[in-house]
């Protein structure tokens, strides 16, 4: 794990010390809801160890990623967007990595995208 910045958003919500509209938790990783959702259901899915990307994260802890992963299903199931099993009527998962894919927190976090049609090719 990398040094995180002293002013990473996601590390300030895992502290407390900014309170996000969280909707699950593990003792691993943080569920919370968007503050500017592009869906009806829109949380975002962080690990609570600070890594910059998902690729970073998947070469220094593989377990963490899967757990992270996990996650963001619990959430989707939590959220009425599948059964456990199942993948209807579906959700996506989204991990902008860096500036091409509009990536603007660097502390790395699925999006869990859900509650209507997603168009495909994403923008
Ligand atoms: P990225 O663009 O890095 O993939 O995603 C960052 C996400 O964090 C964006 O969807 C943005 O709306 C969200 N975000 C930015 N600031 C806040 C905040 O203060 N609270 C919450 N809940 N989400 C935030
Ligand atoms: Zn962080």
């Amino acid at each position: 794990m990398s040094e995180p910045p002293s002013d990473c958003l996601f590390c300030r919500m895992v502290t407390g010390e900014i309170r996000p509209d969280v909707v699950r938790e593990t003792d691993r990783t943080l569920a919370f809801r968007d503050i500017n959702p592009q869906a009806p259901t829109h949380v975002l899915v962080v690990p609570r160890e600070h890594h910059a990307t998902l690729g970073a994260l998947a070469a220094a802890d593989p377990g963490l990623t899967a757990e992270l992963v996990a996650a963001a299903h619990a959430v989707a199931v939590q959220e009425g967007l599948v059964t456990a099993e199942g993948a209807e009527p579906g959700y996506r998962l989204v991990a902008n990595t860096g500036p091409q894919a509009g990536q603007t927190v660097h502390h790395v976090h699925l999006h869990v995208l859900g509650g209507r049609g997603l168009g495909w090719p994403p923008g």
